[in-house]
C-alpha cells in the first residue's frame, strides 16, 4: 500500500483520496444530483485486505471512483476483504453488491437495517405507495398532496434502493468485529436509521491526538449538518417507536466515547465529538420548544411541518421532500408526547396534537 497520497487528485476520474494515518485512508465518492455532494467511503488496511466503511452511491460514475480510489490506495476492488456499512441508505450501501461481486467480500450489518433492504427487496411498489398513502392521509395531509401516490407507481417511479445487497454478516452492538490486525468496535446508534451503527477504531491516534482513539460516524455525527431524523418507515411493523428519542441517546453515547476524531461519512474530519454532541443536543432542544410554542393551538402532523422552520419556505419545497419533511415532524411530535409535554386530542380526526 502506498505510504502517503497527501490530499492530491489522481489521473483518471477525478479521485479525492486522504491518507489519514494509521492505515486508513478516504476516498470521496459521488453523489449523483445532491447537495451533499460526495460519501466518504473508508478503506482500512487488516492483515487479510481492505476493509470498506460503506461503499457509496450505485451509479456508473461513482463506481469509476471508488475503483479507481482503491488503486490510488495501491490496492483494487477484487482485494477488498470485507465492507462494514454503517447503515442501509442508498448513499451508503449502493455499491456493496458490486464490490462484493468484484472480490468476495463479506457484507456487514446491523439486524435492524438488514430487515429494512430484506423488506425493500420483498415489498411490492404497489404495498408501499399505499402504505405511504395511508400514512399521509393519517398525518392530515390534503388530497392533493396524496392522490399521486394512490394512482401508484405507474404514474410515479419507484422508491430508490428497490434492491439493496442482502449483508452476509450482522454487526452485534459493542462486538468487536473480525478484523484480523485491528481494534474496531460496533457502536449501536439508532436513530437516523434503526440499525445504525458507529465503528470506534480503539486504537491510538496516529497524531497522537488526545481523547480515544477515532471514530467512523457514519451519518450520526457530521460537523455542519443535521441528520434526518423521520419515523422508521414499515409496511409490516405498528411498533409505536421514538427515532428522535433514540437519536438523542445515540448522541450522548457517542459523546461519552470522546474519540480523538470524527471520520463522518459527508463533509470532513472533525475533532471535539463531545462538543458537537451538545451543540446537536441544544439543537434539537430549541427546536423542540419551538414546536411546543407552535402547539399552543391543535395541529395535525401535516400543519405543524407547513408551520415549522425549513430551509425554504414550504410553497418551494418539493413533493418528496414534503414527505421527509412531514416524517420529520411526526419523530418530533413523538418525542414530545413521550416527555408529556405534547399530547393528542381525543376523538381529533385526522388525530391533532396540543402542547399540554
Ligand atoms: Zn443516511
Ligand atoms: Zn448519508
Amino acid at each position: 500500500m502506498a505510504d502517503s497520497l497527501g490530499e492530491s487528485a489522481q489521473a483518471g476520474p477525478e479521485v479525492a483520496v486522504r491518507d489519514l494515518g494509521g492505515g486508513v485512508r478516504s476516498v470521496a465518492v459521488p453523489i449523483p444530483d445532491n447537495p451533499l455532494g460526495h460519501t466518504l467511503v473508508y478503506v482500512m488496511d487488516t492483515d487479510r485486505g481492505p476493509v470498506l466503511v460503506d461503499t457509496g452511491w450505485d451509479d456508473p460514475g461513482s463506481w469509476d471512483v471508488l475503483a479507481a480510489g482503491l488503486e490510488a490506495c495501491g490496492t483494487g476492488v477484487g482485494e477488498v476483504h470485507g465492507i462494514v456499512v454503517t447503515h442501509h441508505h442508498p448513499d451508503h450501501h449502493g455499491l456493496s453488491g458490486r464490490v462484493r461481486e468484484a472480490s468476495g467480500a463479506w457484507i456487514a450489518m446491523h439486524a435492524a437495517d438488514a430487515a429494512i433492504v430484506r423488506r425493500a427487496r420483498e415489498t411490492r411498489p404497489e404495498r408501499w405507495f399505499t402504505y405511504m398513502a395511508a400514512k399521509l392521509t393519517a398525518a392530515g395531509a390534503p388530497d392533493e398532496h396524496v392522490a399521486p401516490l394512490r394512482e401508484g407507481p405507474r404514474r410515479r417511479s419507484a422508491p430508490p434502493g428497490l434492491a439493496p445487497a442482502l449483508p452476509d454478516r450482522e454487526i452485534l452492538p459493542g462486538e468487536l468485529l473480525d478484523l484480523p490486525g485491528r481494534r474496531l468496535r460496533a457502536v449501536w446508534t439508532p436513530g437516523h436509521t434503526p440499525g445504525h451503527v458507529c465503528l470506534h477504531l480503539e486504537e491510538e491516534h496516529p497524531s497522537r491526538l488526545p481523547g480515544h482513539g477515532r471514530l467512523f460516524s457514519g451519518d450520526h455525527l457530521l460537523p455542519e449538518i443535521t441528520p434526518h431524523i423521520g419515523l422508521y418507515e414499515d409496511p409490516d411493523d405498528a411498533t409505536v417507536t421514538d427515532p428522535l428519542g433514540d437519536y438523542l441517546d445515540s448522541l450522548e453515547r457517542v459523546g461519552r466515547l470522546a474519540p480523538a476524531e470524527v471520520l463522518p461519512a459527508h463533509q470532513h474530519t472533525f475533532t471535539d465529538a463531545p462538543g458537537r454532541v451538545r451543540e446537536l443536543l441544544a439543537h434539537h432542544e430549541d427546536r423542540l420548544a419551538g414546536l411546543l410554542s407552535l402547539l399552543r393551538q391543535p395541529l395535525t402532523p401535516w400543519q405543524l411541518a407547513v408551520r415549522m422552520e425549513w430551509n425554504r419556505p414550504w410553497d418551494q419545497i418539493p413533493y418528496g421532500s414534503r414527505n421527509i419533511a412531514v416524517s420529520e415532524a411526526e419523530a418530533h411530535l413523538r418525542r414530545l408526547v413521550k416527555q408529556g409535554r405534547a399530547e393528542a386530542v381525543p376523538g381529533s380526526e385526522p388525530v391533532t396534537y396540543v402542547a399540554v
